[in-house]
């Protein structure tokens, strides 16, 4: 089972899978759940590694255990500007007068050693000096002369100090192979003075569009020619996950250049990604030219958009054939790509994040298959998540996709929504 490989980090869409008298809508097609599932088993995770500088660390995974090679904080230090003094020397029933002997700052210790009824002035961070183990806080601290202070009776030894080690031990372990780093975790390293790591390599991906009407940026338009745009959103999505990006421009639907193109960016990439050709008109060849060539999944997927999907393997590379509906294309990268993506990266496997909002205007929905529509989710001031349409729904539309923060999904049993009703989103920012 798929489940084995690693632990779903998130609540899926998967509680709201229920079986649904809905499911003969269209016996051939198959549950995203199960599409996803079938790509996932399909994959091996990158075991390759590189040795690399901490700063290229951010959103890659670790290829090695990190274990500490010392103590962070290094040496018992104060958490505070104030007096570091001996937890024997606080007084219980009355004010003490205590006498100032030197002062500790962090990087300067203290070198003497204090004696019951001295003090030394310490800043934050700096080492405890010897005989001392408590700090009072300056703002609690009467000072009578430059040497001669007075504490009051409300402290407790051991106050405001760090110890040695609290935050990491020498060698214990700190971050595990195959967690991808993030922004704390960069800083955690710095702390141990580690600034290169085994990083796994990151993912070759390569993609085209496919169609004959498609022209790139800077050409002129014929008649029914239109811009490729799903390039730029491929792009996109892919550049925010770190994964190192081929783009192979727009092959037009001619079998043998469509092959050559296949074989092309397979032989340079772990995975292989087109857009369009993807149904059954007569200038879809994406189908039957990865039959040739590789092995194919063709699946008819219960949800909109991006019912027809192609996966399967060309060569050694991952090959996803995604339709060629601009929205569409962010669908079904989001729902079937990134994961797969982040697998192959990581060997984890982590599905979009969901929440409950209450919907805000009625959403229409056809049961017997998933619906991811755009959305704008936002939040009222007591905390509550709300959702409404970004716009309109076709599948071509991209702007409302553009606008949109998150999807709306509506699982295959769930008639028409109606305003104050709850669903479940997926907001955009947690995906990566
Ligand atoms: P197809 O899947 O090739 O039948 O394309 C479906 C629709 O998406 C058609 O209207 C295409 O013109 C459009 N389309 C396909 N590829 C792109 C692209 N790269 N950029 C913008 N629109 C596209
Ligand atoms: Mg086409």
């Amino acid at each position: 089972m798929i489940e084995d490989k690693g632990t779903h980090t998130m609540q899926t869409e998967t509680m709201k899978y229920q079986t649904s008298c809905a499911d003969d809508v269209d016996s051939e097609s198959i549950r995203v759940e199960e599409a996803r599932q079938r790509i996932l088993s399909a994959i091996t995770p990158i075991s390759d590694f590189e040795k690399r500088a901490l700063r290229d660390a951010l959103g890659r995974v670790l290829a090695e255990d990190i274990i500490s090679p010392l103590n962070v904080p290094a040496h018992t230090n104060s958490a505070m500007d104030g007096i570091a003094v001996s937890g024997d020397d606080l007084p219980s029933s009355e004010d003490r007068i205590l006498e100032m002997i030197g002062t500790a700052y962090a990087g300067v210790p203290f070198k003497g050693e204090c004696r019951t009824g001295q003090c030394v002035r310490i800043m934050t961070g700096a080492p405890m000096p010897k005989g001392t183990d408590t700090v009072i806080m300056q703002e609690h601290i009467e000072f009578l002369t430059d040497n001669k202070l007075r504490i009051g009776i409300t402290h407790r030894p051991g106050q405001n100090v760090r110890q040695a080690g609290e935050d990491i031990g020498k060698d214990t372990e700190v971050l595990k192979a195959g967690r991808r780093m993030v922004p704390a975790d960069m800083g955690v390293l710095a702390s141990l003075g580690i600034g290169e790591i085994y990083l796994h390599r990151r993912p070759r991906v390569a993609f085209f569009s496919t169609g004959d009407e498609l022209r790139s940026i800077g050409e002129p338009l014929g008649e029914g020619e239109i811009y490729d745009s799903n390039r730029y959103s491929l792009y996109g999505m892919l550049s925010h996950l770190g994964v190192e990006v081929l783009d192979l421009g727009v092959v037009h639907d001619e079998p043998d250049a469509l092959r050559h193109a296949f074989q092309h960016a397979s032989s340079m990439a772990d995975v292989v990604i087109t857009t369009g050709g993807v149904s059954v008109g007569d200038a879809d060849y994406i189908k039957p030219i990865l039959t040739e060539l590789g092995e194919i999944g063709f699946w008819k997927i219960a949800m909109k958009p991006g019912r027809p999907l192609t996966f399967g393997k060309l060569d050694n590379a991952l090959f996803f054939g995604l339709p060629g509906n601009p929205v569409a294309v962010m669908v079904t990268f989001y729902q079937f790509v990134q994961p797969a993506l982040h697998y192959l990266s990581s060997g984890e496997i982590k599905l979009p994040l969901t929440l409950k909002a209450t919907a805000t205007s009625p959403l229409y929905n056809r049961p017997g298959r998933f619906e991811y529509q755009r959305g704008l989710l936002t939040q009222t001031a007591d905390g509550e998540f709300e959702v409404s349409k970004s716009g309109k729904q076709g599948s071509g539309i991209l702007t409302s996709m553009s606008h949109a923060n998150c999807f709306i999904f509506l699982p295959e049993d769930c008639a028409s929504v109606q305003a104050g009703d709850t669903v479940m989103v997926q907001p955009f920012e947690t995906f990566v």
